[in-house]
């Protein structure tokens, strides 16, 4: 095949791909979910394990946002007039006790009180580490874990352009 042919090719097979990514976007439930740990809040500060295993709940009070979130909080407002639901699917510590998770759950609540305190959330879910984040979810995932992405059903991104991939669904 000459060169100027398999270029044509590849052009419209990723004119195709990125069509059927759009369709896909739009037939999707309008639901925006993200992770904390290590996709909105960097829990990895300090002795910050040391002190999970400790069960001491102050990595969660005093982990730093991720992203610019004035910026994150004016997009969501945008998408969520349009229609979009924002949640947060989250997990407490792996191995903790009933105390701690509640501890967890409880820094976790004041940290987007804090950090995110103009978004209207319609879903806190602060569930038990390892349990599947893609039962009753839909739509979109931000998620840093290879493995709640792979599992998502709808379509899951890494933490790297967040305020990108949400500025194009805007
Ligand atoms: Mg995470």
């Amino acid at each position: 095949m000459p060169a100027e042919n398999l270029l044509t090719n590849t052009l419209l097979y990723s004119i195709i791909y990125m069509k059927r990514e759009k369709k896909g976007i739009e037939k999707m439930a309008k639901e925006i979910w993200f992770d904390m740990d290590g996709t909105i809040a960097n829990l990895y500060v300090g002795n910050w394990l040391e002190m999970i295993i400790a069960e001491n709940p102050h990595p969660y009070k005093v982990a730093t946002p991720l992203v610019n979130m004035q910026v994150l909080a004016r997009t969501l407002n945008k998408l969520q007039k349009n229609g979009y639901k924002i949640g947060i699917i989250s997990w407490t510590a792996r191995n903790g006790s009933l105390a701690y998770n509640n501890a967890v759950k409880k820094a976790k609540m004041n940290w987007l009180k804090t950090h995110m305190n103009s978004v209207h959330f319609d879903n806190i879910d602060i569930v038990e580490y390892g349990t599947p984040k893609e039962i009753g979810r839909n739509g979109i995932l931000f998620d840093d874990e290879k493995v709640n992405r792979d599992n998502w059903n709808g379509i899951a991104y890494d933490v790297h352009d967040i305020i990108g991939v949400l500025k194009n669904l805007a």
